[in-house]
């Protein structure tokens, strides 16, 4: 297939830009140049209504706004990112696209420094839990929080990007310089191509791995959203999303590209969810829970942290990378989308050639 850049929005906007992926990464990124008037064309191999794809992360995920990063890490950016954020995603709260959710978090003993949250001051509502609504020896902490329905808010995103005129190509890419060299060459090139990073020729990024993630999809009006992490070997988190389902999960198979279902898992999974709160089943029992499907999503995460980075080629436009946010996409994709917006107007008016990569 052939594509004129020159097509790519039925708008008269003046820099062109693609977007290579359509996860909440790229969308939400190909949405904040949407709006400052780029135009754009996203060009993914898996779309947003490919809610059924394991080849990508974005319909798989929880989606609950839960910072894991340390204030300082990587300089800061991921808290910043996860504040943007929160900030952007609570108004979707009033159209049903989120849902409100007081979130409690729990961490085994040694884990006490964890209550020393960045957010402490900044999620509302941030409180320590009792000791007696914790385990034997561990920790925790609620605070209002958020979920989203992640395969609902990628096609929300979409019909958004829909109405600012941005058009989706379906594309496998197997050489970045394919999109270089598109007809009509785009002024910039958007990298947001989650674990397909690794394996696009000329960017070949070793350090992106899966870390697989198993989930059990139930039919529950529950509101009680936990995030256990005492017990390390058996991390258990109960999001409940818009909809009346709870996604109850999970796994962190780190460097497993295996996205079959494993039965002996997914009853370990409900067996502790249920522990929480016996409420998602009709009679207390496994058997009473109403399961809606068995899940398994591979987070694209990145040695080192994401990269978000502004490149210079020797040919072609200029690329911004922005993937390997492992677990955190979704709560960190609008300070992402942000940053991007920065870098791309920086490279729109700089002399790259005398610097050629920023890093965020
Ligand atoms: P992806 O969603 O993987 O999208 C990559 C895009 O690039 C796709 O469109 C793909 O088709 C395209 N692409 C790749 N290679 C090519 C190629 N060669 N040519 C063309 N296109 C290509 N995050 C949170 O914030 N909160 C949570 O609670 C949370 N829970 C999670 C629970 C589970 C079980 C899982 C699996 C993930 C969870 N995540 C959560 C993580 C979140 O899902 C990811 O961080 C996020 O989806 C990454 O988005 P992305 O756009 O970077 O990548």
């Amino acid at each position: 297939m052939s594509l004129a850049v020159q097509n790519c929005s039925r708008g008269s906007k003046a820099r062109q830009v693609v977007v290579l992926g359509a996860g909440v990464v790229g969308l939400t990124i190909a949405l904040e140049l949407a709006r400052n008037d780029y135009r754009v064309l996203v060009l993914a191999r898996d779309l947003p209504f490919d809610a059924d794809s394991q080849a990508f992360a974005s319909p798989w995920a929880g989606a609950i706004w839960c910072p894991t990063a340390a204030r300082d890490d990587n300089g800061g950016r991921e808290s910043r990112w996860e504040e943007r954020a929160f900030l952007k995603l609570r108004p979707l709260i009033a159209q049903g696209i989120a849902l409100e959710l007081k979130g409690t978090r729990r961490f085994g003993p040694n884990e006490a420094s964890l209550l020393g949250h960045w957010y402490k001051d900044f999620a509302p509502n941030y409180t320590h839990l009792p000791p007696s609504a914790c385990p034997p020896g561990a920790v925790g902490v609620s605070f209002d929080t958020l979920s989203i329905n992640a395969p609902r808010y990628i096609q929300w995103l979409a019909g958004e990007l829909d109405k600012l005129g941005v058009i989706f190509e379906r594309r496998r890419v197997t050489d970045i310089t394919e999109v270089a060299h598109l007809a009509g060459r785009p002024d910039l090139v958007v990298n947001a191509t989650g674990l397909g990073a690794k394996s696009i020729v000329g960017i070949e990024d070793q350090a992106c791995e899966p870390v697989r993630g198993q989930t059990v999809l139930v039919s529950s009006d529950t509101k009680r959203c936990t995030m256990d992490f005492h017990d390390s070997e058996h991390p258990t988190y109960m999001i409940p999303r818009p909809g009346n389902e709870v996604v109850c999960g999970g796994t962190y198979g780190h460097g497993d590209w295996d996205t079959s279902f494993r039965p002996e898992l997914a009853k370990d999974i409900l067996t502790r969810c249920l522990a929480i709160d016996p409420s998602i089943s009709s009679d207390g029992t496994l058997a009473g829970i109403r399961i809606l499907r068995h899940n398994v999503g591979l987070r694209p995460s990145r040695k080192g942290g994401a990269r978000l980075e502004l490149e210079k080629r020797l040919e072609g436009p200029p690329i911004i990378h922005a993937y390997g946010f492992g677990m955190a996409g979704f709560q960190q994709s609008w300070g992402v989308a942000e940053d991007v917006l920065t870098l791309v107007e920086q490279a729109m008016s700089a002399n790259l050639s005398t610097a050629p990569h920023i890093k965020l």
